[in-house]
């Protein structure tokens, strides 16, 4: 028996890391997010296989941070593990840039203000090593692209040329989940291929939230959607300081003309982060098609709640979270949900009687 090399257990990780196109570019733009920034733009060449490139206008990465920014879990986010209750940064293991060295190849274009209108331009070898720096002008913020994406991953590599429309839209269906959620940053993306450049998501500057919901879902949602705000009376369920449970957010009406037939556009986000919860979807699914049989709704719904209750740190890709008081707060949703689901249930069967 023998202790697998460093080399190896590097690629190994890495590559349960960054599973796929979505997580490579969501981690990108969750450090964009991270750094402070008030605009991100994705830019992919033909939908991420020839290249990815995520801008933003944040405060750059700073000189001392050149060398190890790439190197496994280096951060400047948490120093140690009690630092993870109040941490309200997307990343915070470290993990994202040197499992992206990984897996393709990373060059880093970055400024400060301190820099600007200069900056550096960093290539970094497939272990997260600074391999080249370079003087170039540029803007305060950073620039993050990733070309030849799983060219050292043969299986994953063809699965995703196989896939690529699939999991494009899988990544734009991310993506718009942040675009709704960022309240700080405009977020917008586009695709260069062959035949044109598309934009995918754009979300405006100063936007309300109907507004970035209404930029991403499309302007035919707006008459449709009805707004969500529920705070449960008795908040004494937590154990030491009371559980501070919010739930707000919008949802399609009961109506048929206002549902889709898939279940695609359904978003959920704790304490900011765009998740997964399949207990909450499901609930919201069987509430809306009591009301409404033949479609799903369309739903961005935020959960507040004590960051001391819940747990980020179950998956790499933190999109399945712990919640201490899930039965609480599936009660609390279901309770948020007859507020805006029966009123309107009623009325919507007169109009539809008469
Ligand atoms: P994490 O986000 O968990 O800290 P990452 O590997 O994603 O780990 O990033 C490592 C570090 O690099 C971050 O903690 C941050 O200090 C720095 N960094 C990464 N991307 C950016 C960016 N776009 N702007 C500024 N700093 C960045
Ligand atoms: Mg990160």
């Amino acid at each position: 028996m023998h202790a697998i090399d460093k080399d190896t257990v590097h690629r190994l990780c890495s590559g349960q890391v960054i599973v796929d196109l979505a997580t490579a570019v969501k981690e990108l733009l969750e450090n964009g997010l991270d750094a402070g920034a008030t605009l991100v733009d994705i830019k992919m060449k033909d939908s991420g296989l020839t290249s990815i490139s995520v801008s933003d206008n944040g405060q750059g990465i700073k000189e001392e941070d050149r060398i190890s920014l790439c190197r496994k879990h280096w951060t400047s986010k948490i120093s140690s593990f009690e630092d993870l209750e109040g941490v309200d940064t997307f990343g915070f293991r470290g993990e994202a840039l040197s499992s992206l060295c990984a897996v393709s190849k990373v060059i880093v274009t970055t400024a400060t203000e301190e820099t600007a209108p200069m900056g550096v331009q960093l290539e970094y070898d497939g272990n997260g090593e600074l391999a080249e720096i370079t003087t170039v002008a540029r803007e305060r913020g950073t620039t993050v692209t990733l070309t030849g994406l799983f060219t050292r991953w043969p299986v994953r590599l063809q699965d995703l040329k196989k896939n690529i429309r699939r999991e494009y839209l899988r990544l734009v269906g991310l993506v718009e989940q942040y675009a709704i959620i960022s309240d700080q940053a405009r977020i917008t993306m586009s695709n260069q291929t062959k035949s044109g450049i598309t934009v995918a998501v754009r979300t405006p500057p100063q936007a309300d939230r109907m507004a970035r919901l209404v930029a991403v879902l499309g302007a035919q949602v707006r008459p449709h959607m009805t707004q969500m705000g529920y705070r449960p009376a008795d908040s004494a369920v937590a154990d030491d300081d009371g559980l501070e449970l919010l739930i707000e957010g919008n949802i399609s009406k009961p109506i048929p003309e206002a549902g889709r037939s898939g279940s695609d556009k359904q978003y959920f986000f704790v304490n900011g982060r765009p998740c997964d919860f399949p207990k909450a979807k499901k609930l919201v699914n069987e509430s809306f098609r009591s009301h409404c049989p033949t479609k799903y709704p369309v739903f961005a719904i935020s959960i507040s709640i004590n960051a001391t209750t819940i747990d980020v740190n179950l998956t790499p890709d933190k999109r399945t979270i712990l919640i201490r008081h899930e039965a609480q707060l599936l009660a609390a949703l279901k309770e948020a949900l007859a507020n805006v689901l029966e009123p309107q249930e009623s009325m919507f069967s007169v109009n539809r009687v008469q």
